[in-house]
């Protein structure tokens, strides 16, 4: 099931994706499937007719894996971690599908990294790797935008990869996945920049979930970053950058002057 956040004349309303004699459609949930689980309205509503929304507000965390594909990790001349290195990107980097990423005036290195992201469903702590499955509510595309020049400069990774809009997440959340080998790859500007498949992450999905909640309590609507493939690179203000999953979707974000 593919559940989407949007809007059309009114706030914010979740709805699950489907297809009406051929044209896409969204049934319009009561309320947040995370909390609310799936009381439909009755209510259709044509995807062209509303923008898309990023599917999840996190209410606490985006974590981030870093350095989870070992041909990325040698790309920018890392080894590969030997736990999972682990940051935080604030709620207000999130972005939709369609949204503008604002390129800062504090960096002139802003890279795209396509991802696959875990949408946490319940809260949950000291999850063992074998029931990670029952605390994931479903998986979307995210692009970990990265300022790699404050990246390098920094030490710590905050200011790089949490500025307003680093974090575009969408187009819906895909509920029932097997995150074990799916296609990842980025075009920018139409040209595939990044593809690789998820089977060759150094950690996986239940791996990941099963190490953050070691020391961290996820909570509901908690999303996780799952690493980059190798390919990252830079874009530039008016470029057009598109994140596909395999079995999820393709996430598009415009890149626009901070002024
Ligand atoms: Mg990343």
């Amino acid at each position: 099931m593919r559940v989407a956040r949007f809007a059309g004349d009114d706030d914010p309303r979740f709805g699950v994706v489907g297809d009406e004699d051929g044209t896409p459609t969204i049934a319009v949930l009561k309320g947040d499937p995370l909390y609310a689980g799936y009381e439909l309205t009755g209510q259709k509503v044509a995807i062209d007719d509303v923008r898309l929304l990023a599917p999840v507000i996190p209410r606490s965390k985006v974590v981030g894996i870093g350095r989870n594909y070992a041909a990325h990790a040698a790309e920018l001349g890392n080894d590969v971690p030997e736990t999972p290195l682990v940051f935080l990107k604030p709620n207000t980097s999130v972005v939709g599908p369609g949204d503008p990423i604002v390129y800062p005036a504090q960096s002139s290195d802003v890279h795209f990294e396509g991802e696959l992201a875990v949408v946490i469903g319940r809260i949950c702590k000291d999850v063992p790797a074998e029931d990670v499955d029952k605390v994931v509510f479903g998986y979307t595309v995210a692009n970990d935008v990265t300022a790699r020049d404050l990246q390098r400069t920094d030490g710590q990774w905050a200011r790089a990869k949490g500025f307003d809009s680093f974090c575009p997440l969408g187009p819906w959340i895909e509920t029932n996945l097997d995150p074990a080998d799916l296609r990842v790859t980025t075009e920018l500007g139409g040209e595939v920049k990044q593809d690789g498949r998820t089977s060759d992450m150094v950690f996986s999905v239940a791996d990941i979930v099963a190490y953050v909640s070691s020391f961290m309590t996820l909570l509901p609507g908690d999303v996780i970053l799952t690493g980059t493939p190798d390919g990252v690179g830079p874009m530039q203000v008016g470029d057009s950058v598109s994140v596909t999953v395999e079995g999820i979707g393709t996430l598009t974000n415009q890149v626009v002057s901070h002024d």
